[in-house]
């Protein structure tokens, strides 16, 4: 009997330090971290891609913590600015997309606690199940039914003075299956759309799905993008990263609280 007790404590404590890597040692807080976002709204029951929505009362108790913890709020393209004289404890909060919620449910929270976001906005966002162009069996359309931010919702947030806008492509293509030409014109007319349409200069780009050839970094930087985010989950030390291909720690909603400090600490959740 007391054998199978044993072992199901060792068990139980192998399962919970494959799912937490509690021995990965903290990166230096010197390190920027970069948070991955997408909706800031409730989970659905049954719903494919929960991991997107962060519940508005989970980013608040977010915000709250590192808040409290002394962290400071960038933008991206101030991250990268500034990398040379940035204060311990500095974090870019970024959205992909573009979700009516980001207006509706992050923003009121992001002036409430006095940060800053980069919104990674797709251009023709609507009427748009992007989920389909990475796995055809994601045929329920969720995402497609998402509310999208319009372009007076955008302007919205440009003017709350939170916000910077970046691009996300024009289609949110999966650059993986392109080739270089189509790649150039998701990265080029995507930047002139948004600059024209708001008036305001576009310096940063998310990869469609996190996913691209290593050649096409170039193209990024040949359309104009002075830095670029991918969907790696990481910490780098701002001195020596690749602007190009900056990792992001990403904020699930499937996460429980733990999880969130770990990947505050470690970069990422899990053994992997
Ligand atoms: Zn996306």
């Amino acid at each position: 009997m007391i054998l199978v007790v044993l072992l199901v404590i060792f068990l139980c404590l192998v399962w919970f330090s494959l799912r937490y890597a509690w021995w990965r040692p903290a990166v230096d807080s010197r390190y920027p971290r970069i948070l991955m976002y997408h909706m800031i709204a409730a989970p659905r029951p049954g719903a494919r891609f929960n991991g997107l929505r962060v519940s508005p009362q989970l980013f608040e108790r977010q915000l709250h913590w590192l808040s409290a913890q002394g962290w400071h709020s960038f933008t991206v393209s101030e991250l990268l600015a500034q990398a040379d004289r940035l204060p311990e404890k500095s974090f870019a909060i970024t959205f992909d997309d573009g979700y009516a919620d980001n207006l509706l449910r992050a923003l009121p929270l992001l002036k409430k606690y006095q940060c800053k976001a980069t919104l990674y906005l797709v251009v023709h966002r609507f009427d748009r199940d992007w989920s389909m162009q990475r796995k055809k069996h994601h045929d329920q359309a969720e995402l497609k039914r998402e509310a999208k931010l319009s372009d007076e919702q955008v302007q919205e947030l440009l003017d709350s003075g939170c916000i910077e806008l970046g691009s996300h492509s024009m289609t949110h293509a999966n650059f993986m299956r392109m080739e270089s030409e189509a790649v150039r014109r998701e990265l080029v007319e995507s930047k002139n759309a948004l600059e024209e349409r708001f008036g305001i200069s576009v310096g940063s780009f998310a990869y469609p799905f996190g996913l691209y050839h290593p050649e096409q970094v170039e193209l990024v930087k040949q359309a104009g993008y002075s830095s670029a985010v991918t969907t790696r989950e990481g910490i780098e030390n701002a001195g020596s990263w690749d602007a190009l291909e900056l990792q992001r720690i990403k904020i699930s909603g499937k996460d429980n609280w733990l999880a969130f400090l770990l990947r505050m600490r470690g970069g990422r959740r899990g053994w992997r």
